[in-house]
């Protein structure tokens, strides 16, 4: 007489149910000669030291949809769909990919205090955000067009 072995393989990993995945461990980080080495010039000093691209130099992507990625690392941090013009001449979103793709701290440079807004994977200087968005978010995240890379949206989008 046989009886149906019910688990003939190894019992589950204990602590895997409810395990959160250790989101630090996709930190970027590089010296600064290796930043200086991998990007533009430009690109350069505004990811790693906080410039400012001119006005009007890098806001002319493409209309189609896509994301804006880090030119940097590559993190996902902007969708086509919260672009918007602000007519500053910088790209400026209503709202992040996810809000976990950037990091915020204030800045009191040049007389002034705003947020700054960096990329959460790799700390690359993005631009700053401001209280003055359009509707439902009030937010105008204004970019440097030089720090983000737009990747063109191939295959429709996921529908959830
Ligand atoms: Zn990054």
């Amino acid at each position: 007489m046989t009886k149906p072995d019910p688990a003939p393989s190894a019992p589950a990993a204990p602590g895997t149910a409810g395990a959160t995945p250790a989101r630090d461990s996709d930190k970027v980080i590089r010296t600064d000669a290796e930043w200086r080495a991998r990007l533009s010039d430009l690109a350069y000093r505004v990811t790693r030291k906080h410039r400012t691209e001119r006005a009007f130099t890098h806001d002319n992507f493409p209309k189609g949809p896509g994301r804006f990625h880090c030119v940097c690392c590559g993190a996902a941090l902007f969708d086509q769909a919260n672009k918007f013009d602000s007519g500053t001449g910088w790209p400026s979103f209503s709202a992040p990919l996810e809000p976990t793709a950037l990091g915020e701290r204030e800045d009191r440079s040049l007389f002034m205090r705003r947020t700054e807004v960096h990329c959460a994977r790799c700390d690359a200087h993005l631009g700053h955000v401001f209280p003055d968005g359009p509707a439902p978010t009030g937010l105008r995240y204004c970019m440097n067009g030089v720090a983000l890379d737009f990747v063109p949206q191939d295959s429709p989008p996921e529908q959830g």
